[in-house]
């Protein structure tokens, strides 16, 4: 049963790159939506602090259905987890504002020991949005 569900996950890890230079993370960004198709598909990339970058996403249309406890495990078997990470984006193809759904991940997130950038990122335009990180503490930083 354990295996079953590392298979699965395994299916929604579509890129490991090590020694990325994470200064140059919005090359790295362009490059995994270079042949950006799906109009409405999804990708989670993770920058880890010491220079791994792990892409996950849908084959389909739709988000990418992984829950934080199967985000941890593919952080885990790469070597690393959430406390680690330097940045997490995914994409809003319309380029629109943080969703209520992506600021409730950021809060639980931040619970579990993120304290790195939670960005957007819009694959026409190549503009980046990062959220504001009094989100976490509902303003009161
Ligand atoms: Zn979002």
């Amino acid at each position: 049963m354990a295996q079953q569900r590392k298979d699965k996950l395994a299916k929604y890890v579509k890129k490991v790159k090590k020694n990325v230079d994470l200064d140059k993370y919005l090359d790295e960004l362009s490059k995994v939506y270079s042949n950006w198709k799906q109009e409405d598909a999804e990708k989670m990339v993770f920058f880890t602090r010491d220079g791994t970058m792990i892409v996950i996403g849908s084959d389909d249309k739709g988000y990418v259905n992984v829950s934080l406890a199967g985000i941890q495990q593919i952080l885990i078997a790469n070597g690393s987890n959430i406390p680690y990470l330097k940045r997490i984006v995914h994409n809003h193809n319309k380029g629109e504002d943080f969703s209520k759904g992506d600021e409730d991940m950021y809060k639980v997130l931040v619970k579990y020991g993120f304290k790195g950038e939670f960005q957007i990122y819009t694959p026409k335009t190549g503009q980046v949005r990062t959220m504001d990180k009094s989100v976490a503490t509902g303003g009161k930083d």
